[in-house]
Parts: C-alpha cells; structure tokens; sequence
C-alpha cells in the first residue's frame, strides 16, 4: 500500500482530499498529504482521475522566529486558504473550513520545529475529507521504527549549514538554534 509512492522513511502525518487549487471557480477535488518528508498535492479531476502529482520538500519551508512561515489566508471569493512559503516561492491550497487550516499550520509547525509534543486540540475529525494519521510526531516516530523494525535512535550531529551541534531522533526534523535551517537527522 504505497499509493503516494512515499520514501521508505516517510510517513504520513495527516491528509485532507478537499482541497481546491487556482482560480474561484476551482473545485475542491485535489488531496494534500503531510509526511515527514512533505507536502505532496495530488491534482485530480472532478471525475477523481489523477491529473499530476507536486511534490514539496518540507525542509525547504521558510521558518521565522521558531515558526514555519504558513499562515491562514483568504481567497479571492473569500474562503480560506492554506499559505505556504518556501525558500524558493509559495503554495497556496484552499479549503472549505477555517479550523482545517489552523489544524494543518499546527502539524506542520509541529514537524518542522522538531517539537515531540503532541497535536493537540484536534476535535473535528468529523469533518468530512479530514483523515489524522499520527496523533502526534511521537506517533510518526514509532511508525518510523515500525518501517525500520528498531526503536527510534536519539542522535547527534552537526548542523549541515553552520555546523553547531544539534540532536534529536534519527529521522527527525530539527532546525538548528543557531543558523534556523532545518535538516532532517541522520
Ligand atoms: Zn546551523
């Protein structure tokens, strides 16, 4: 069963199958699927047929002051939209509900600062087109053992930028506290 054709390391943390793409009139027919590795937008018709596949890397997401740099925004028509950037431009993704967006901006700040608390305050999993994979990073960690058969390895290492010593568990997303670049540990 790897219908995202996922990485053996990667994992998928939450996904939502409503998601609308481009102009007003833009049917909320495409899936949007968080890893640990990324954000990957299946475009699909109003049919369901798979139109194409985008994937984007979740370490090259832009982080300020701690935080990812995606945000709540509107669209043109005024309902919500998921808005994230990345060192090398921006991913807009609307949905139909403002509380999927913070659930969503909440996950992603979770993977990207490494944080191994859990996520929490999810009490919508009744909206429909919302499916939560991995309640927390913990989760994610222990499916990670589940694919390698072996616990999680607490590790350090240098900072692939800077080079100051940073550490977490292997396979994590950790953003040095130094130089803010995330990297994923080895
Ligand atoms: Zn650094």
């Amino acid at each position: 069963m790897n219908q995202y054709n996922l990485r053996s390391d990667e994992v998928v943390i939450i996904k939502h199958n409503r998601i609308a793409r481009g102009g007003i009139m833009a049917s909320y027919s495409d899936e949007l699927i968080l890893t640990n590795l990324h954000l990957i937008l299946i475009s699909k018709s109003i049919f369901g047929k798979v139109k194409n596949t985008s994937r984007f890397p979740v370490d090259e997401i832009k982080v300020f002051n701690g935080k990812a740099q995606t945000i709540l925004g509107k669209r043109a028509n005024g309902t919500p939209q998921l808005e994230v950037y990345f060192t090398n431009g921006q991913e807009f993704f609307g949905f139909e509900s403002k509380k999927v967006v913070k659930d969503w901006i909440k996950a992603i700040n979770q993977l990207v600062s490494g944080q191994d608390a859990v996520i929490g305050g999810f009490d919508d999993r009744t909206i429909p087109g919302t499916e939560f994979i991995a309640s927390s990073i913990k989760d994610t960690l222990n499916t990670v053992k589940g694919v390698f058969g072996k616990q999680p390895v607490k590790v350090s290492q240098e900072c692939k930028s800077c080079g100051a010593p940073i550490s977490g568990f292997e396979g994590q997303f950790v953003r040095c506290q130094y130089c803010e670049t995330n990297q994923q540990m080895k």
